[in-house]
């Protein structure tokens, strides 16, 4: 089986875990720029992380033959940050033009401020203008809410919905998704939130189109095996191959493709292979 990962933090996990990953049938992958757990104190940090998500990582992945694509934005939480906020937005332009780069984001609320809702019209903006995919996360505390105020703000400027993937959903805001024509990702975790298990009773009441499933896999417990896990637990309710399929790849390569940037042919893996004079090989290398 074939599984296309649409929203996996990469950087927070370690090489056994692409090795796991590959083994599990993962050959694409898109990993969102995101907190990073702690604020960064000046536009540098951002910098050298958006160039580290379209340099090292894809590098990285590529030794497990794991074709790599991010998205770019300037996240919710740090958009609060109003001085550097500014600073932030002046360089994405530069990063929203480069190979592999296939959506805005992820961009959306934290914690609803004027702030937040600032920068996140601001980046609209910027995927209307690059005409680029725009990955919304949702709140974690007043999901709801949250989740219709970002519809509104994308209504009010006229971003389309289909180009829209609003990502971290669950039971109650894929009831408000469903009719709109913008594309549900659900992030599958171990022991918060939807498991995989809640997840194909959705997609038994939803179907699968416009479906997304993701692993999200960050500093947090979480499993990047979580699609795999997920395809899995759909095949056992009765699902077949090409219902998988459509959620575990077809329907991430429609939604990113968008970007005309997907390069899914990565080749076969190359572990001896140099970045900037760099391998993953320690020792003897
Ligand atoms: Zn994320």
């Amino acid at each position: 089986m074939r599984i296309f990962d649409p929203h996996i933090h990469m950087t927070s996990r370690t090489t056994d875990d692409y090795e796991a990953m590959a083994d599990a049938g993962v050959t694409a992958l898109v990993e969102p720029a995101f907190w990073l757990g702690q604020p960064r104190t000046n536009v540098g940090s951002f910098v050298d992380y958006f160039a580290s998500l379209v340099g090292w990582e894809p590098f990285r992945a590529a030794q497990f033959g794991i074709a790599h694509h991010c998205t770019i934005a300037l996240n919710p939480k740090e958009a609060n940050d109003t001085g550097l906020a500014k600073d932030v937005l002046e360089v994405l332009p530069r990063y929203l033009a480069k190979d592999r780069v296939v959506a805005v984001g992820e961009v959306g609320y934290d914690s609803m401020t004027p702030a937040e809702d600032e920068v996140f019209a601001a980046q609209i903006a910027l995927a209307l203008e690059h005409e680029l995919p725009l990955m919304v996360h949702t709140p974690h505390r007043d999901k709801l809410e949250g989740t219709k105020r970002s519809l509104d703000l994308l209504r009010e400027q006229g971003f389309p919905p289909e180009m829209t993937i609003i990502d971290h959903n669950n039971e109650l805001t894929v009831e408000l998704l469903a009719d709109t024509g913008v594309w549900m990702a659900f992030s599958i975790y171990p022991d918060t939130k939807v498991d995989e298990h809640r997840m194909v009773s959705i997609l038994q009441q939803y179907g699968t189109e416009r479906m997304l499933v993701n692993s999200a896999a960050d500093w947090g417990r979480s499993d990047p095996l979580k699609v795999k896990k997920t395809a899995d637990a759909m095949l056992a309710a009765g699902f077949d191959q090409a219902d998988v399929d459509t959620v575990v790849w077809d329907n991430p390569v429609a939604v990113y493709g968008q970007s005309g940037r997907l390069e899914l042919d990565g080749g076969p893996a190359d572990p001896n292979a140099l970045f900037e004079g760099s391998s993953i090989k320690r020792g003897g290398s």
